[in-house]
């Protein structure tokens, strides 16, 4: 990660928010006039009521501006487009606290835990596919009857990257920076409920030396969203959100233009702990999992099962760990706070709900009280005895909020852990490396974590199987996914 400047002069602040579309490398008025308010979790006041919401005549500005920029921005050296993106990548880290700044007012996460590891990866996300640009390399195949065949990777055109509120600039980099180092325009829509961040990297992309139209930014809600998923001139959506919109674009984008789509959606991810695994590990993993950004977090480990011989003494250390846990939930904006509120009054009420509703599902080990009378904080909360067919056991919660079992073999544990729709991730933890790989190989989710859960690394797959997602992140795959294969043949014979 880089380093903090901690004298950074920088053109946003809360009380200088960016408040406009930014479109050719201009901070322009949306043409739409409606607005969306904004408010910071810690106490619920209005940060803003003037976040700007692009409609159709700014979508369509956007894509002719990117549709202008794509044929120069496809022929730039390979060297310029991975000096602008690691130009880019060190503005982000010159202005860090501004950033995580413009963040917390309206995501509540604290600097330290999570805002440090957000912005980390969408720095090295540039950097890392910033590499790539001049060694994505196509194929050339051994000649046979007389002809020469060779693959290239060749960018889509336009591209849009739709985002959610959880992770404001990590998922930025996830997408924009393989969409840009593979030669794509891209135009990023924010979460309607953390804009700012986002809004304010228009001066960096501009400082970077982005030509115009090759990185837009447009806010809105979901309407914008499908505007960009409908836009016949768009030819490739990466969204990150809920399974529920998650299949309303991939509908868009097939009643369209057929525009390819990654998708990263939700999770009800396992961490399986055996009897023979190292208990303070899977401890820590297990609760870092579940508490790391207020639990908002898409590959969270929301289900623990733990085998019979150390369930107390999990379950004794798990508690204690997360009512340790609880005592370090703040006001985001102090040093010490390791745990802020959730989102806003919604998603306070949709945890709440699952919590109060699950006092019939299940029994409370720990947890399951709002912290303090404004905001949305709330304890880490732990459900044990919930039976399988229980909302609490099933659905996302998107909060902290796990639930506890206990399993006797490895078969039971793994028909468990697979039955159901969600993919995203799993974890083992034991020390016996057979078990922990025959675990992994019949896992049934994107990523699997041995002695590890809830986590992701740059240079590798990123994504999910069953509902959890479409397509990977990550890695050569990320730019594989923002990319079409051409085959070349070459007649060598007459
Ligand atoms: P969401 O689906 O409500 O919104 C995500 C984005 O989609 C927002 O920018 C929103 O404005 C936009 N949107 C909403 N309706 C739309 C529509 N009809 N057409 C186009 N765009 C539309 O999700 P959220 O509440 O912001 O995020 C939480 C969800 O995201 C959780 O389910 C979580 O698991 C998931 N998530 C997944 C990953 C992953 O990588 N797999 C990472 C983070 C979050």
């Amino acid at each position: 990660m880089g380093s903090i400047n901690e004298n950074p002069a920088f053109g946003y602040s809360p009380s200088n928010l960016p408040q406009q579309l930014f479109i050719n490398n201009e901070y322009i008025d949306a043409k739409n006039t409606e607005t969306i308010s904004v408010f910071n979790p810690k106490d619920n006041s209005l940060v803003s009521d003037k976040v700007p919401v692009a409609g159709a005549e700014d979508v369509d500005a956007a894509v002719a501006a990117a549709e202008a920029a794509f044929p120069a921005w496809k022929a730039i050296t390979a060297l310029e487009r991975r000096n602008i993106l690691l130009r880019f990548a060190d503005l982000i880290d010159k202005h860090s606290l501004a950033l995580a700044e413009l963040t917390r007012i309206t995501l509540g996460a604290p600097y330290g835990p999570f805002g440090k590891f957000e912005l980390g990866m969408a720095t090295e996300s540039f950097r890392y596919n910033a590499g790539w640009i001049d060694k994505f390399a196509g194929e050339a195949h051994p000649q046979e009857n007389g002809f020469m065949k060779i693959t290239r990777h060749e960018p889509l055109g336009v591209t849009a990257g739709i985002v959610p509120w959880n992770g404001p600039l990590g998922t930025v980099g996830l997408k924009a920076a393989p969409a840009l180092a593979t030669g794509n325009c891209f135009i990023l829509k924010p979460s309607e409920k953390t804009p700012f961040a986002a809004l304010a990297l228009g001066l960096l992309i501009k400082e970077a030396g982005f030509p115009p139209g090759v990185f837009q930014i447009l806010s809105g809600a979901g309407p914008t969203g499908a505007l960009l998923a409908r836009h016949m001139r768009i030819r490739k959506v990466s969204f990150t959100g809920s399974i529920r919109t998650g299949k309303l674009i991939q509908k868009m984008a097939a009643e369209t233009n057929l525009k390819r789509v990654t998708l990263e959606l939700g999770g009800k991810s396992p961490a399986v702990v055996f009897d023979d695994c190292n208990l303070d590990n899977a401890v820590t993993w297990c609760v870092n999992a579940i508490a790391a950004n207020t639990g908002q977090v898409c590959f969270a480990a929301s289900r623990v099962y733990v085998q019979e011989g150390i369930l107390d003494k999990f379950t004794e250390k798990y508690k204690a760990a997360l009512e340790e846990r609880a005592k370090a939930i703040n006001d985001p904006e102090e040093a010490t706070t390791l745990m802020g509120p959730l989102v806003d009054e919604a998603q306070f009420r949709r945890v709440t709900g699952f919590i109060e509703r699950g006092a019939q599902q299940g029994a409370i080990l720990t947890g399951g009280k709002r912290v303090g009378d404004k905001g949305y904080f709330i304890q880490p909360t732990v459900f044990t005895n919930v039976a399988a067919d229980a909302e609490l056991y099933r659905e996302e919660i998107f909060g902290p909020v796990s639930i506890l079992n206990s399993f006797k073999t490895e078969s039971e544990v793994l028909q468990k852990a697979n039955a159901t729709e969600y993919g995203l991730m799993a974890g083992v933890f034991t020390q016996d490396i057979n078990k922990a790989m025959r675990m992994a190989s019949e896992f049934e989710s994107g990523m699997v974590g041995i002695n590890c859960v809830s986590l992701n690394m740059l240079n590798v797959p990123f994504g999910g199987s069953k509902q959890s997602g479409l397509g990977r992140e990550c890695g050569r795959a990320a730019l594989e996914h923002f990319t079409e294969t051409k085959t070349i043949m070459i007649n060598l014979t007459y």
